[in-house]
C-alpha cells in the first residue's frame, strides 16, 4: 500500500464515521490570532497542545524556519490576509530550538539536488537572473535573532496595521516549553 493509498482509505473510514464532528468550527479564528511557525514535525501537535489551542482557535502558517523571506511573499500574504480579511488580531511569529533551518548547510543540500539531477547551468541561469540558490537554500544562524527579525519584518512592513500586536515566542521541541522573546503589546500604536 502506498502512503497516497493508505490516506485514502483511511480518509474514507473518517468521513464515513463522522469522526469530523468533533473538529466542527468556524474559518475565523476564534482566538483571533495568526501564528508563524515552522513545519518541523515534532511541533504538529505538540506546539498546539503545549500553547492550550484547539481546532479552530488560530490561524497557522508554516514553512521550513518560520521565517518571512520575501516582504511581498506567501508567508507575508498570509499574515496580511489573516489580520484584514480573516478576523485575526494578533500575530505570533514561534521559532523553534533545534531548527533544521538553523545554520543548514547550504552546499550540502545544492550538491544533493546535483546528485538527483539538477544541471550546473540551471543553477548558474537562474544565478543571473538574480535567483542565487545558495542563497535561495540558506537558513539562519540564530534561532533568536531570527524570531526577532521576523517580528520587525512584520511590524515595520508597509501594508501592516501597527495597532496589531506581533509577538515574538521559541519553543523547545520535546518539553513545549515557551521563552518569550516580544510582547507585542509593548509596541502597538493604538488608535
Ligand atoms: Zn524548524
Amino acid at each position: 500500500m502506498t502512503l497516497l493509498s493508505s490516506i485514502l482509505a483511511f480518509n474514507k473510514k473518517f468521513v464515513e464515521d463522522k469522526a469530523y464532528e468533533a473538529y466542527a468550527t468556524s474559518k475565523n479564528p476564534e482566538m483571533k490570532a495568526v501564528i508563524l511557525t515552522c513545519m518541523d514535525t515534532r511541533l504538529q501537535e505538540l506546539s498546539h497542545k503545549a500553547l492550550g489551542l484547539k481546532n479552530g482557535d488560530v490561524k497557522v502558517v508554516k514553512n521550513a524556519g518560520a521565517t518571512i523571506t520575501h516582504p511581498y511573499g506567501a508567508t507575508m500574504k498570509s499574515l496580511l490576509v489573516g489580520i484584514y480579511a480573516l478576523g485575526a488580531e494578533e500575530i505570533i511569529i514561534m521559532g523553534h530550538k533545534d531548527c533544521g533551518m538553523c545554520q543548514i548547510d547550504a552546499d550540502k543540500v545544492i550538491n544533493t539536488m546535483t546528485q538527483r539531477g539538477i544541471k550546473q547551468e540551471t543553477m548558474d541561469t537562474l544565478d543571473h537572473a538574480g535567483y542565487n540558490v545558495k542563497q535561495f537554500i540558506s537558513g539562519f544562524n540564530d534561532v533568536n535573532e531570527n524570531v526577532y527579525h521576523n517580528v520587525d519584518m512584520v511590524y515595520n512592513h508597509p501594508l501592516f496595521d501597527k495597532s496589531v500586536p506581533v509577538h515574538g515566542l521559541v519553543i523547545e521541541p520535546h518539553t513545549g516549553e515557551l521563552e518569550l522573546l516580544v510582547d507585542g503589546y509593548d509596541k502597538v500604536i493604538k488608535k
